[in-house]
């Protein structure tokens, strides 16, 4: 069916997604040489804007419905416990195993020792206020009870959750409680109720397609208006050169080396098939920075594409969008070394440690949006003592930073819902 409508459209997702990516990183080089940035501002960038929202609008009522359904062909409560369980062990695994791999790979480098000096003082002005309002918010999150992730998971109002996409943990909680509901009640007895579910899965799913349609143009304002953003800090790149390289060769393992590695192991899927079918997802992880927003592209590609069970899938991706984050965790751990590197402070073995852990926990926390791990990566500098301050020398690349690790973070999340489905 899906080759059916390639071959009509002629042009596959991945090309026109790709397409439309060069297509703005050429005109946001062409816009900058020629100081068209207010144009790019006014009458482009909005376009990404509202691919942006699109893509978040659906992502709500998906889950919503994917899950249910996902929940009810599980048919029994002893399946779900079990998937969930083996799909959170999963996933707090390969989260180690990422963090693992931030930690040795800055360790070896030591970007931190060839930090200009110079750059310091002047990074460290320009993004004072940026990190003291992120510090606000991370006093926040500090003040908290440990356990205030279980309160915060629970909805007290559905319609107020259903209203705030920052609230999917609380989405995926009612839609397990109805799904596991149903199941006890026995679908057979409310037919009209799965019914109903089943037949809006084929309208989202539709509205989907449309919302893919637009995505070469969305991707294509979401770039020249980055490229735009980004026009004068070229002296930031060039200063943090060996840091940006760092964490692009940490990430690069994941993808390259651990990914494929585990997929030859605990699954039959190949690995040509595997980075064929997630190559769109990635493109618009990178150009979307959010693996939220990317998360209704990531369905239907490892439903339709990898062939991953729905039950599965609606269960493993959603989930791993908001707990699961390798790109994140690896890229928390690399920040915080660099940093500790940059201001002369030796970690000890057990300070290692614990930013394994506080990466590892701090990634479950992170929201799928764009920047969401920087207030987290607060709460990891502070825990190994590391003045949050330091900060301000590390925002200005974030952006491209941010793209790639969200590639990482949706690769990661359909390469365990590959595992879950195949090792079921
Ligand atoms: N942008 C990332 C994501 O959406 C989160 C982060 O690392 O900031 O997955």
């Amino acid at each position: 069916m899906r080759k059916e409508k390639d071959h009509r459209n002629r042009i596959p997702l991945y090309a026109k997604i790709l397409l439309g990516m060069g297509l703005g990183i050429g005109f946001g080089f062409l816009a900058m040489a020629l100081h068209w940035d207010d144009f790019v501002h006014d009458w482009v960038a909005p376009f990404g804007t509202v691919f942006m929202r699109l893509l978040k609008l659906i992502a709500v009522p998906l889950v919503l419905v994917s899950l249910i359904l996902g929940v009810v062909s599980l048919k029994d409560i002893r399946n779900l416990s079990r998937i969930g369980l083996k799909t959170i062990l999963i996933y707090v695994c390969t989260t180690i195993i990422a963090v693992s791999i931030g930690l040795t790979m800055v360790s070896l480098i030591k970007p931190g020792r060839v930090f200009p000096k110079d750059k310091q003082t002047e990074f460290m002005e320009r993004f004072q206020q940026t990190v003291a309002e992120r510090e606000a918010q991370m006093q926040q999150v500090q003040d908290d009870s440990p356990l205030q992730f279980v309160v915060d998971m629970v909805p007290e109002n559905l319609f107020q959750a259903l209203g705030d996409n920052s609230k999917m943990l609380q989405i995926i909680f009612f839609a397990l409680l109805f799904g596991v509901a149903l199941i006890v009640v026995g679908p057979s007895k409310v037919p009209s109720v799965v019914r109903f579910f089943q037949q809006l899965d084929l309208v989202l799913l539709k509205i989907i397609d449309f919302i893919m349609a637009f995505a070469p143009i969305g991707v294509f304002a979401l770039m020249a208006a980055l490229i735009v953003d980004y026009a004068g800090d070229v002296g930031i790149i060039s200063a943090l050169g060996m840091y940006a390289l760092t964490v692009v060769l940490a990430l690069a393992v994941i993808i390259f080396l651990v990914y494929p590695t585990i997929l030859r192991v605990f699954s039959k899927k190949k690995l040509g098939q595997f980075f064929h079918a997630v190559f769109p997802v990635q493109m618009l992880a990178f150009s979307t920075s959010s693996s939220a927003a990317t998360l209704p592209l990531t369905l239907e590609r490892t439903q339709k594409h990898l062939g991953v069970s729905e039950e599965v899938s609606s269960f493993v991706l959603p989930v791993g969008v908001t707990i699961n984050m390798d790109g994140t965790s690896c890229y928390q751990a690399v920040a915080a070394v660099f940093l500790a590197q940059v201001i002369g402070l030796d970690l000890t073995f057990s300070q290692m440690l614990l930013i394994l852990a506080t990466a590892t926990i701090s990634s479950i926390g992170t929201p799928g949006i764009p920047g969401g791990s920087i207030v987290m990566l607060m709460i990891v500098l502070d825990s190994v003592g590391i003045p949050i301050e330091g900060l301000a020398l590390i925002l200005g690349i974030d952006r491209p930073l941010d793209m790639l690790r969200t590639v990482v973070n949706v690769t990661g999340d359909t390469t365990v819902a590959c595992i879950v489905d195949d090792t079921k």
